[in-house]
């Protein structure tokens, strides 16, 4: 069963761990190391032939549009994480509209293709912000892949359809919805995606929540950040330790671990595993 592979492409000081103690306007003065630890990805997907869909930000992509270039050349697909990483609910939707439209204009310029993936960051659409999905449909995205379906303190919509499925807005409109994959065990939902997740669960504990997924039936979505795989990044220690700890948890062991998944399991882009459900109309595939 084919799953989908993604990537938030972003810099370690753009985390919402670390917001409250590195502020937006003194990003531009960090070392960014987002284009060498994208490299160190692509070269992974690259020795086995798997493709994978890559949320890039727009803070990202004007920076540094080689890195938009080179995932585009490799193969991969090019979807949006938002402008600014702002989160969703925190916006109203004029702001939420101009700055989605701009970074998806800017990716779009940039890899000469339609973006027709988003991610919100921090999964941010919650059932505050559930008015993001009729702006995402006006501005031509057919999937979203935002929706964690579980309580957390940042984000979450408990009760939300957990497999891919097609949403349809309150304002009667359709979009692809990919959540962020849960494996409901018993009476309890263990979030087994990938992230800060992947690096807490023994990898052992999360291959085999991932292989019920798919003997389940349901293909998984896996997200990782360039971030992760960069052990020796700088470290932010004016940070609360709940934010360290989310942070800095077993980065050492990421990338060995994120070598067994790429060998257990099979990958493909969002785009393409989605079309296989036929949940893109634009893309039919078999
Ligand atoms: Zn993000």
């Amino acid at each position: 069963m084919r799953n989908a592979f993604t990537v938030d492409v972003e810099d370690y000081f753009h985390v919402e761990a670390f917001a409250r103690v590195i502020s937006r306007d003194s990003w531009g003065g960090f070392h960014a190391r987002v284009h060498a630890n994208t490299a160190t990805l692509l070269e992974m997907l690259d020795q086995r032939g798997i493709r994978g869909t890559f949320f890039v930000l727009g803070w990202v992509a004007k920076r540094h549009p080689e890195v938009v270039r080179e995932i585009s050349d490799a193969g991969h697909e090019i979807a949006s994480h938002g402008l600014n990483h702002r989160l969703v609910y925190t916006q109203t939707p004029e702001e939420f509209q101009r700055e989605t439209r701009e970074a998806k204009a800017l990716l779009e310029d940039q890899c000469q293709k339609r973006v027709i993936g988003y991610r919100a960051a921090t999964y941010s659409i919650t059932r505050k912000s559930l008015w993001a999905l009729d702006i995402l449909c006006e501005e031509g995205f057919e999937y979203d892949s935002s929706i964690f379906p579980m309580r957390h303190d940042r984000y979450g919509l408990p009760g939300a359809n957990p497999r891919p499925h097609m949403f349809t807005t309150e304002a009667g409109a359709c979009l692809a919805e990919f959540p962020i994959s849960v494996l409901r065990y018993g009476v309890a939902k263990i979030p087994v995606a990938g992230g800060g997740y992947f690096r807490l669960f023994p990898y052992g504990f999360t291959r085999w929540a991932l292989r019920q997924l798919n003997r389940r039936g349901q293909e998984f979505v896996f997200y990782i950040h360039p971030w992760e795989m960069d052990p020796a990044q700088p470290r932010v220690h004016e940070a609360d330790s709940l934010s360290r700890f989310r942070h800095y948890l077993n980065l050492e062991r990421c990338p060995q671990r994120l070598d067994r998944l790429l060998d257990d399991f099979t990958f493909d882009t969002m785009g393409a595993v989605l079309a296989q459900r036929n949940l893109l109309p634009s893309r039919s595939e078999g």
